[in-house]
């Protein structure tokens, strides 16, 4: 699956596979943007100009639900969940309990565990 969110400095895009590879994940879109804040941090540390980059940290709940607003990152999970299906990935035990709530989700609407 591919995340996109943007860059603190410049707002660009930062597109990034989830699962995450291994290593520090991406801050800055650019080197560019990367030496440009470092020079802004130290500017601001001497004084010079009152800027700082403060990490937010956004939780599980937040994604789902930002991901719940939008149509389209709906069609994403979507979509990748149906590829991780044909390709075996929804077999390994992490991911069972999400090859459940897709078995569900295919009963005939009659049978339907989500009806109440
Ligand atoms: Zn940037």
């Amino acid at each position: 699956m591919i995340v996109e969110r943007p860059c603190p400095r410049c707002g660009r895009v930062i597109v990034e596979s989830v699962p995450r590879p291994p290593g520090r994940p991406k801050t800055w879109c650019s080197v560019t943007c990367r030496r440009a804040a470092s020079g802004e941090r130290l500017a601001a540390a001497s004084g010079v100009i009152p800027t700082t980059y403060v990490p937010v940290e956004i939780s599980l709940e937040e994604h789902a639900q930002a991901v719940l607003g939008s149509p389209a990152a709906c069609r994403r999970v979507l979509r990748a969940l149906a590829e991780m299906d044909v390709s075996g990935r929804l077999d390994e035990a992490k991911w069972s309990s999400v090859a459940g709530e897709l078995e569900r989700l295919r009963r005939p609407a009659g049978r339907s565990m989500w009806r109440r």
